[in-house]
């Protein structure tokens, strides 16, 4: 792990920004190829996550990999984060504060990690990095260029896993995703020439 990560780490551990800090067992800061193209945002830390202290290894982070895998990528090749660190009790919705806590650890995050393409896992997920609100079903599996990096919208894999509509959804944003990082995906901090690539 970078010197970055491991000291922003080490400031959050026992991190008492929100209340659930009260209820959490564990801090889940994230978890993959910090040196990765690619991170991906989900909501928060389950039941699993919360008790290995690891990000997306229940039911719906084996989806993921699977879906990962339907592209030819491991979850070795991505970073895996969540826009809150700590489980919400019962996996209940994220609260707008402790959202608003939250945030700026996961914005460092992605700062120091300086991925090319941020793929966000669910609608908190989008309205947390691409600071509004806006339906999925519109804006799922096309990317958005912010100042740092491409955003690329798609359901969360927990919400997929009994809707088939939902799974099929899912399994078109990965391959629109693969075709995205095939097609060479330029370095938005380095490279402001996005648009004569046809992406928007
Ligand atoms: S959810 Fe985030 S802000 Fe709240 S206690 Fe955990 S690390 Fe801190």
């Amino acid at each position: 792990m970078s010197e970055a990560l491991k000291e922003l780490y080490a400031q959050h551990s026992d991190c008492t920004g929100c209340s659930l800090s009260k209820s959490a067992n564990n801090v889940v800061f994230g978890f993959g190829n910090e040196s990765s193209d690619v991170v991906f945002v989900g909501e928060a830390p389950g039941y699993h996550e919360d008790k290995e202290g690891k990000p997306f290894v229940g039911a719906a982070g084996q989806l993921l990999t699977n879906l990962l895998a339907s592209i030819g990528m491991k979850r070795e090749d991505i970073y895996i984060t969540n826009v809150l660190k700590c489980r919400p009790p019962g996996n209940r919705d994220p609260l707008p504060e402790e959202i608003e806590a939250c945030k700026p650890l996961l914005m460092k995050q992605i700062d120091i990690i300086a991925p090319k393409v941020v793929v966000t896992l669910g609608s908190f997920a989008a309205r947390v990095i691409l600071g509004k609100v806006m339906p999925m079903s519109k804006i799922h599996g096309q990317p958005v260029k912010t100042d740092g990096y491409l955003v690329f919208p798609t359901y969360h894999p927990a919400a997929a896993l009994y809707a088939r509509t939902t799974m099929t959804s899912l399994e078109d944003d990965f391959k629109a995703l693969k075709e995205l990082l095939d097609s060479g995906v330029p370095h938005v901090r380095e490279e402001a020439k996005t648009e004569q690539l046809g992406l928007f």
